[in-house]
């Protein structure tokens, strides 16, 4: 084991490793500690959808960012992420129609390709989709899905070309501060001397901070995820969709492969501790993800069920991240508590984390981190958005 290194990561998940990635190319000697695999947890149980749709500016920008660099994957990062574009729809009723439209303002001021779609323009986008109780429709095109194992792969594998060091099965166990600084990382295999750790261990993270005094308002929940298989008759993929009516988010996968999973903030209540849960799909679960699919696409009333599986969301009060020194000037930073919605952000992540740690005087392509400062709990100014919608922000 390196017996010191500029950084440290704690978490091979997709921030951890876009984060060494993005350090490495900055000239960092960096170290990455893994207590399993490259997206053992959260990452490789994401659904992995990359849409835009955010109701406030920076997360809106770092999904656009992000999205640009998942389509060009092999040239921006190297390897594949297996992104599919495969367009995403955002479904609301009444309350939320005046929300939708603000943010649709918001999102096409910063560029990002989306519409406002009437519910004829929706039925001719996706000759299956039943348009019941559906008031107001939002449209991205260029919206897909990737596979998050191959994404975190390539950035891990990417990092590593540029010198940095992964470690997996190599749990951190501490963390030393010496003079309010973080002097070395003791891990399983050995210690690491380093002025630099970035926790980035999801659920995790909060023993992470404990460390070394820092406490995390970050809890795990566990998340659901159904897997129908569409009959023969429409196999052709259809969008991606957040359908507020019905509280469900839906994707393909392959060829005739429909996930869905919940959008109701009611799941949050699910607590888990990450360490066990139960990582199988509940049979309640995929008959309740299958009536409320049936109800957007009729034709779902003649869908296989092929199970499922559960993962964990580490959950903020707002749930937004936080992205911060903490204290400032003692070495210790954090990238945690994406609170579901935090695969689609990863490549501006790393972004973030970069200029954090490198203590860059301007934010590198306008990827601001003021609003994840781990401050706002305190001063009870969580982030806000137009509307509250949960994981879809
Ligand atoms: C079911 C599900 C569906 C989702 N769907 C979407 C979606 O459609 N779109 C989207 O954008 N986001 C989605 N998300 C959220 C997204 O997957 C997460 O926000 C993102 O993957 C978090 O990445 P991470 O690197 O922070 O966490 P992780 O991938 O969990 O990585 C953290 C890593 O830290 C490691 N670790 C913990 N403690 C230690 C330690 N002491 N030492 C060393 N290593 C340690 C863990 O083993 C883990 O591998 C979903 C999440 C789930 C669970």
């Amino acid at each position: 084991m390196l017996s010191s290194a500029d950084a440290v990561i704690i978490g091979g998940g997709i921030m951890g490793t876009s984060a060494a990635f993005h350090l490495a190319q900055r000239g960092l000697r960096v170290a990455l500690v893994e207590k399993r695999f490259i997206a053992a947890e959260a990452t490789g149980k994401s659904s992995a959808i990359i849409r835009q749709h955010y109701s406030n500016e920076i997360t809106a920008k770092m999904a656009l960012y992000s999205l640009r660099v998942f389509q060009k994957f092999s040239d921006a990062v190297g390897g594949d992420a297996g992104f599919v574009e495969t367009g995403f729809v955002v479904l609301v009723d009444a309350k939320d129609r005046d929300g939708l439209e603000e943010n649709v303002a918001l999102q096409k001021n910063l560029g990002i390709n989306t519409r406002l779609i009437s519910t004829d323009d929706l039925r001719a986008l996706d000759m299956g989709i039943a348009e019941t109780n559906t008031v107001a429709a939002a449209y991205e095109p260029e919206a897909g899905y990737a596979d998050p194992a191959f994404a975190a792969t390539s950035f891990a594998d990417a990092a590593r070309k540029l010198g940095a060091v992964i470690y997996q099965d190599t749990r951190a166990i501490g963390v030393e501060m010496v003079g309010g600084r973080v002097a070395g990382v003791e891990t399983t295999n050995g210690r690491i001397s380093t002025r630099a750790v970035v926790n980035c261990a999801n659920a995790w993270a909060p023993g992470i901070g404990k460390m070394v005094g820092v406490d995390l308002p970050i809890t795990a929940s566990r998340h659901q995820v159904a897997t129908l298989q569409r009959p023969r008759a429409h196999a052709q993929p259809h969008p991606i969709g957040a359908d507020f009516i019905n509280q469900i988010y839906y994707r393909p996968e392959g060829a005739a492969l429909t996930l869905v999973g919940s959008i109701s903030a009611a799941e949050a209540e699910q607590k888990a501790d990450p360490d066990h849960y139960n990582e199988a799909v509940d049979y309640a679960f995929v008959e309740d993800a299958a009536q409320r699919i049936r109800n957007r696409y009729p034709y779902m009333a003649q869908a296989l069920s092929k199970g499922g599986w559960s993962g964990i969301y580490d959950i903020t009060p707002d749930w937004h991240p936080i992205i911060d020194e903490i204290p400032n000037g003692s070495g210790f930073f954090v990238a945690a508590g994406f609170s579901g919605h935090g695969f689609k952000l990863g490549p501006a992540v790393g972004v973030m984390v970069a200029d954090m740690v490198m203590r860059a005087s301007a934010p590198t392509a306008g990827l601001a981190r003021t609003l994840f400062r781990y401050a706002r709990f305190a001063e009870n100014q969580p982030v806000r958005g137009k509307y509250e919608y949960s994981i879809v922000g």
